[in-house]
């Protein structure tokens, strides 16, 4: 497999070179196509294999699809990435600028610490993808200050420190906002915590270990 065989956008395969990723990594060749037929996913993956890219370019695709097809003025988020620490959020969306850039296809990073008023106004604007830590995205949520209607794909990064952190209630929270999206949920150990939450999520994931 080759990122150019996967029926991505143009302008994302040219961002995936420029960005020097030349060959998808082992869990991009398994993530990326599954992902791309809407399955949900259950992946075991370290940090270093190249598990960002893996759910960010179905995404990438899919946001950039969804808008090229449906032209409406309002930009709700399409995409949600949960992570459990600011500093992993702020990698996620740097890398989502990097490989969506050009592409209709704009990121709102929603963590505590920064002006609330800032990640609102952001928002307001129209976003496709949002990225945050559970609790910062539930006090937007609890203040109608962002729609989580349209959202389609749900991303638990990192679950098992989520889970770790006790943010199960946060994450399902958030999850009930939307209307059956697809879910991929990426962790470095298969307890049966995270096995248990994959369950309440999703029927029938796909297991991919790397
Ligand atoms: P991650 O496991 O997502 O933290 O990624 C680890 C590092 O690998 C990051 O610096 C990425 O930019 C890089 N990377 C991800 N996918 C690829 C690829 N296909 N080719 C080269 N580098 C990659």
């Amino acid at each position: 497999m080759c990122f150019s065989s996967c029926g991505l956008p143009e302008k994302l395969v040219l961002n995936l070179e420029a960005a020097g990723y030349v060959m998808p990594t082992p869990v991009q060749m398994q993530v990326i196509p599954a992902s791309m037929r809407n399955r949900s996913l259950l992946v075991s993956a370290d940090t270093g294999s190249g598990k960002t890219a893996s759910f960010l370019v179905p995404i990438i695709a899919h946001c950039s699809r969804v808008r090229q097809h449906k032209c409406t003025d309002k930009r709700e988020p399409l995409a949600i990435v949960l992570a459990p620490t600011r500093e992993l959020c702020l990698q996620v969306e740097e890398q989502a600028k990097v490989l969506g850039k050009g592409l209709p296809f704009k990121t709102a990073l929603v963590v505590g610490g920064d002006p609330l008023a800032q990640q609102i106004y952001r928002i307001e604007n129209g976003v496709e993808l949002i990225v945050g830590t559970p609790g910062r995205l539930i006090d937007l949520l609890m203040k109608h200050n962002v729609d989580l209607n349209n959202v389609d794909v749900f991303v638990l990064d990192e679950v098992d420190c989520l889970l770790e952190r006790g943010f199960r209630d946060q994450a399902m929270q958030i999850f009930q906002a939307f209307s059956h999206p697809q879910v991929m949920m990426f962790s470095a150990t298969l307890n049966s915590e995270v096995e248990k939450m994959s369950k309440s999520l999703a029927n029938n994931m796909i297991h991919i270990s790397c």
